[in-house]
């Protein structure tokens, strides 16, 4: 049965890239199969566009600016709100195309769908509120304010692991601003990038306001920075990849935001309960297998509780499922290919050879080649990979400490500063932790922690900017400042 007849909607499966509202085929011969992680079946191919089809991507994206900003905020509203209506009624289609390129368990996937559809909405309504202000002037005779402009073509590189949400966050955003888009989704998980191009076209967004490009990432991605028509780009990705683009885009001057890697302290006090604390560390490791930047990848806590907490991480582990997505009642789906698995047992060895102590964890049960077995560790320590490296793998690694200042110290010990969580319920104790963290984004008592009206983002090598939340249309605006003299005085009118 090949893809499209699982769907109820056939025609969201498409293996085209999506430019100025047409379905397009690469000139050359160049294409990539896609294939199902758990299955290791290729699902579908996806032909690599040319460069001069990335720079027509970039002319389409031009004409089409010029429509696009000049409707109203409440007009570009009623379509995003259009399409965010078309991924609700096509949840169970959009589930299942993640599930089987990504892996993740399908409730996962519908989740992700909510997630990703709940950006829309927001920014819908969001797009008409970019006001600007007026300022008392200082000069005699004049009015002074500020506008709020699209700031034009955004470039949005967007990762496999959230292969929805990742770009409905940007994309939503740019458009409620006024901005067009050129979409580059991950190769691993092009489909529901392309199921949501078919959507805004249904949902009556213009050619050439939404387009997605296929093709050999550094060749696209050099095109779009390097392009001096595009004035944004937003990449979500690894803090690696983060580093070239932004050095990419330095020549044209480009408004610049990105989210990078994670590598998120889990810190328990000694006042917690180790079994309730357990229970969370465990939901904030391993959604998403691990493939996750907010995933809890080191875990710090306190001495006195340390061998309970461990005790009842490993029994809560234990009774995770893994295996494929699309069965009943998975916990882990299979990690998005082999290269990701070889990684996480070189990161569990390195530990091991280090002095870590596998508590637990039977790679031999994985239920296929892509499969990653839960795994923890104890007594890891700074000079591990597991420590400074985001495993991105149901790889748990616990390490003991004895008073606050330590373990402020361990938390920051990394390049990076995405997420922390912190779990305790001393006032004193949380005021101070959550002020010494050096992270954009810090959870206490609580494993959720994003959604629409929040200011997601991380600080030191995690990126740059901010995405959700009422500043995360501010990366898509220009403040223009105008002053209007010789008006006259005003008592005199
Ligand atoms: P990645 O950096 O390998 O790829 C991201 C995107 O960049 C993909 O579209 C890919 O095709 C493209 N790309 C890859 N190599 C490139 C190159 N040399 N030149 C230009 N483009 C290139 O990241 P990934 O493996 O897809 O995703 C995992 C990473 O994303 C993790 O580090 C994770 O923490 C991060 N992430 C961050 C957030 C966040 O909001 N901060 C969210 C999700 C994922």
């Amino acid at each position: 049965m090949t893809l499209s007849n699982k769907l109820s909607d056939p025609r969201l499966f498409r293996q085209y890239a999506y430019v100025d509202g047409k379905w397009t085929h690469g000139d050359g011969n160049r294409e990539e199969a896609v294939f199902d992680p758990a299955t290791g079946e290729a699902l579908g191919h996806i032909p690599w566009l040319e460069p001069h089809q990335i720079t027509g991507a970039v002319d389409a994206a031009e004409a089409a600016f010029v429509h696009w900003r000049a409707l109203r905020a409440d007009e570009r509203c009623e379509r995003l709100l259009a399409w965010y209506d078309l991924l609700q009624a096509n949840r169970e289609d959009l589930a299942l195309l993640m599930t089987l390129e990504q892996g993740k368990p399908l409730p996962d996937a519908r989740g992700e769908v909510e997630y990703g559809a709940s950006f829309v909405r927001w920014f819908a309504e969001e797009g008409k509120r970019t006001f600007g202000e007026t300022i008392p002037s200082h000069i005699p005779n004049a009015a002074l304010g500020t506008l709020k402009e699209p700031v034009g073509i955004a470039a949005l590189i967007t990762p496999w692991n959230f292969p929805l949400a990742m770009i409905t966050r940007k994309a939503a955003a740019a458009m409620a601003a006024g901005c067009t888009v050129i979409v580059k989704p991950a190769g691993e998980t092009p489909f529901s990038a392309l199921a949501l191009a078919e959507l805004a076209e249904r949902a009556g967004i213009p050619a050439g306001v939404f387009n997605v490009v296929l093709g050999d990432p550094p060749e696209v991605s050099r095109i779009l920075c390097g392009e001096d028509r595009v004035k944004a780009l937003s990449f979500t990705g690894s803090t690696r990849v983060g580093r070239l683009l932004l050095e990419q885009c330095a020549n044209t001057v480009k408004r610049v935001s990105l989210e990078l890697g994670g590598n998120a302290p889990f810190i328990v006090g000694p006042d917690m309960d180790p079994k309730e604390a357990a229970f969370a560390a465990v939901a904030a490791k391993f959604q998403t297998a691990g493939q996750d930047c907010l995933a809890a990848d080191r875990i710090l806590v306190h001495e006195s509780i340390h061998d309970e907490f461990v005790a009842h991480f490993a029994e809560r582990m234990a009774a995770l499922t893994v295996g494929n997505g699309l069965e009943g009642e998975i916990d882990l789906g299979p990690l998005i290919h082999r290269q990701a698995v070889e990684k996480a047992a070189a990161i569990v060895d390195d530990a091991i050879s280090k002095g870590a102590t596998l508590v637990a964890g039977d790679q031999s049960q994985a239920p296929g080649e892509n499969f990653f077995m839960p795994t923890l560790l104890s007594g890891v320590t700074h000079d591990m990979k597991l420590w400074h490296e985001e495993s991105f793998a149901p790889v748990a690694g616990i390490t003991a400490y004895a008073d606050d200042d330590q373990v402020i110290e361990m938390a920051n010990d990394t390049e990076y500063g995405l997420a922390a969580y912190l779990y305790t319920h001393d006032i004193r104790r949380i005021w101070k932790i959550l002020r010494a963290l050096e992270f954009g984004m810090v959870s206490v008592n609580s494993v959720k922690m994003t959604g629409p009206p929040v200011p997601f983002g991380g600080v030191k090598h995690s990126g740059l900017g901010r995405e959700g939340g009422v500043t995360g249309i501010d990366e898509y605006l220009e403040t223009k400042y105008y002053c209007l003299g010789a008006l006259g005085s005003v008592s005199g009118s």
